[in-house]
């Protein structure tokens, strides 16, 4: 066991304390691809874990839940988890709400815009809203004027899948800074749905009151691996289409194969605007949560989740190594080249190059 820096440890204690600066800084932190950054990251993520599983033993530890809410722009998704996070305060817990933008990853743009998303929740003491990470990430480091870090920065956000890679890091902070009630969001465009359901205990999904084609429309695949179906903005002129929404969504439902022999997905129709069907939303994820409890299927997808986390890191990692190291990228380009031109197969390159690569590592 190595020594941990004194630095990872005075951010431990600072997250433990419910500092949010402390919070925010080691969210950074695992967000982060700079070598140093990472080891840090490993060192403050091994610490929480031997620390949780201390306090297991102990029973003193506090059960956490995690909510993956996914839906296309302009579907309520703020507006719901303003009203919905509220009232997940009244009923004593902590709420932290995390957002994985597949927009950032690329253009450094946000889908979720600018605007100050959720200012009731964000400015509640037991609530924590991390905002969108490119613009966290890229003002921490603009205000502290640091060239180097700047420019690490903008090489993570146009590494591809970035923002959604450190979020399972990011929940397990927030949960050792004492949330109990993790909410990660989630655009429904692109792969970062999928990625999402694979960090979360339940997995929503929004959508518009709309039926028919518009469920055509949606990926088959979305609906599938959702535990719960939110009808929004079932209020005023919207209130027929949603109603018919729901029977609709109800019977699509009927035919696709659950996620668990526990749990049968649900539909339910609410507005966020108006406040209704709030409490009913948390009264069928807590009744997710306690079936999953019971039937042991709760521990067992969070197990076979930190499974899948590791193999995405070791793909991660090694690309990571493969793409850093200068004499595999001069042969890669070469060998690119000749299977642009069809002059040697692509099986036959990838093999040259995990060969070549493997080998370095051999004594
Ligand atoms: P997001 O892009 O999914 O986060 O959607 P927003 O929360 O920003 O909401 C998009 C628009 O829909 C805003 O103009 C909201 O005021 C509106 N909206 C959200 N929830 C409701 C609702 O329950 N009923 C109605 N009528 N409008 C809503």
């Amino acid at each position: 066991t190595r020594d941990v820096l004194p630095k990872v440890i005075n951010l431990y204690e600072g997250i433990k304390n419910g500092d949010r600066h402390s919070l925010a800084k080691a969210i950074t932190l695992v967000e982060s691809t700079r070598r140093d950054h990472k080891f840090q990251s490993e060192q403050l993520l091994s610490t929480i874990l031997n620390k949780a599983a201390v306090s297991t033993r102990s029973r003193s530890h506090r059960s956490t839940f995690r909510i993956g809410l996914s839906g296309p722009p302009g579907v309520g998704k703020s507006t719901f988890l303003e009203t919905f996070g509220m009232y997940i305060l009244s009923q004593g817990h902590r709420v932290a709400v995390l957002a994985v933008d597949p927009s950032s990853s690329r253009s450094g743009g946000s889908i979720l815009g600018d605007k100050t998303r959720m200012p009731q929740l964000s400015n509640q003491e037991n609530a924590y809203v991390r905002p969108s990470p490119s613009r966290g990430t890229l003002g921490t480091y603009l205000a502290m004027n640091n060239l180097s870090s700047l420019l690490d920065n903008i090489i993570d956000l146009l590494s591809p899948c970035m923002v959604a890679r450190n979020t399972n890091e990011a929940i397990i902070l927030c949960e050792a800074a004492g949330y109990d009630v993790c909410l990660v969001e989630t655009v429904g465009v692109g792969q970062s749905e999928t990625m999402v359901a694979e960090m979360v205990d339940m997995f929503v999904l929004m959508v518009p009151p709309a039926g028919g084609d518009e469920i055509q429309g949606l990926k088959k695949g979305i609906v599938e691996i959702s535990d719960l179906v939110i009808i929004n903005k079932s209020d005023g002129a919207f209130q027929g289409a949603a109603i018919q929404a729901m029977t609709e969504y109800t019977s699509a439902l009927k035919y696709l194969q659950p996620n668990t022999p526990v749990w049968k997905p649900r539909v339910i129709r609410v507005s966020a605007k108006s406040n209704v069907g709030i409490k009913e939303t948390w009264d069928i994820i807590q009744e997710y949560c306690n079936v999953m409890r019971e039937s042991g299927q709760f521990e067992k997808r969070r197990g076979e989740q930190r499974k899948l986390w590791m193999w995405t890191q070791i793909k991660n990692e090694l690309m990571d190594r493969l793409k850093s190291d200068t004499a595999i990228r001069t042969m890669v380009e070469e060998l690119e080249e000749k299977v642009f031109q069809g002059e040697m197969a692509s099986g036959a390159a990838a093999d040259y190059v995990v060969d070549r690569f493997t080998n370095k590592y051999r004594q």
